[in-house]
């Protein structure tokens, strides 16, 4: 049986041993998928001890996977980040499924037009860095990426390499930032601490709020972008199913059906939260 898992730490929350096993039945195919838990230092020696045929990569160790890969996939190299990991003999290719996963979701699940929108993204860690290349290619306005270090703020617009749409800010300009169709909260704040206090001028009655985050780390963002009037206040639990297919694609040549895992998915988190 091929064996694969994701690594990252915390990962015991990780919803995708779950979603891998639910493609797996539905496709037919036999695997077996597990969560390990791993940080900086003892990442590539838990990879190499596992004796997976691939793996996906959370939280915070999607910077670590793109430096041990011997290639990456160009949307990998723009993001300077891998969420996917391929064995190729004793080596790994990587790849970047993370921002095609958030663009599927908000586009064909909820039905958005990313076309000329105007962008917040708040974070530069792993997962801004896979998702900002992603919403480029889909068309939007403009993207303003503000982070808690502005040093990655900065890098990332570097990487980005498109300086008339890729705006670096600091935290202190958000007031002056005016209003933003989409606003995403890619900061993994929540699970360590409070997320800093937004000023509710940045969204309006036609924004939509995307927390990448799902269960108690995105309520404290989708509280605030209700407060604040948007129009929609979505979390990551779509973007994360359809990363997943993304990666069993890679893995197995077969994308699987995400609407039945998305649906599965969905019913035990919102029944999660009317028992709260
Ligand atoms: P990283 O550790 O790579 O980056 C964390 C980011 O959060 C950095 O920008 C960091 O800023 C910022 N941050 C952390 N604490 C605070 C704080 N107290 N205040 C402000 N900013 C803070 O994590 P990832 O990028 O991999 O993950 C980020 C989030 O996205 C997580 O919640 C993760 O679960 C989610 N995610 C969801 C996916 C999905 O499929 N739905 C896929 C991938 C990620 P700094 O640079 O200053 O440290």
């Amino acid at each position: 049986m091929r064996r694969y898992a994701v690594f990252g730490s915390p990962v015991a929350h990780s919803q995708s041993p779950r979603i891998h096993a639910a493609f797996a039945r539905q496709t037919g195919i036999a695997l077996e998928y597990v969560a390990i838990e791993a940080g900086h230092g003892d990442f590539p020696a838990k990879l190499a001890a596992s004796g997976v045929d691939g793996a996906n990569v959370t939280l915070p160790l999607k910077e670590d996977a793109f430096a041990l890969c011997r290639s990456v996939s160009a949307r990998a190299q723009r993001a300077g980040a891998v969420n996917t990991l391929i064995r190729e003999g004793e080596h790994w290719r990587g790849d970047n499924t993370d921002g095609l996963g958030l663009v599927r979701d908000l586009t064909e699940r909820h039905g958005l037009d990313l076309r000329e929108r105007r962008v917040l993204l708040l974070g530069a860690g792993g997962a801004a860095r896979g998702v900002a290349p992603a919403l480029l290619d889909a068309g939007i306005h403009s993207l303003y990426i503000v982070n808690r270090t502005a040093a990655r703020a900065d890098a990332l617009a570097d990487a980005l390499g498109d300086p008339a749409r890729v705006h670096p800010r600091a935290w202190d300009d958000l007031p002056g930032l005016g209003e933003f169709d989409l606003l995403i909260n890619a900061t993994s704040a929540t699970r360590g601490g409070a997320l800093p206090a937004l000023p509710m001028a940045l969204a309006g009655p036609r924004s939509v709020a995307v927390d990448l985050g799902y269960g108690e780390a995105a309520v404290a963002f989708l509280a605030w972008a209700r407060a604040a009037g948007c129009a929609q206040a979505l979390d990551g639990l779509g973007m994360l199913v359809e990363q997943a297919a993304e990666s069993f694609l890679l893995w197995h040549g077969v994308r699987p059906d995400t609407d039945p895992v998305y649906a599965q998915l969905r019913a035990q988190a919102d029944a999660l939260v009317s028992a709260d």
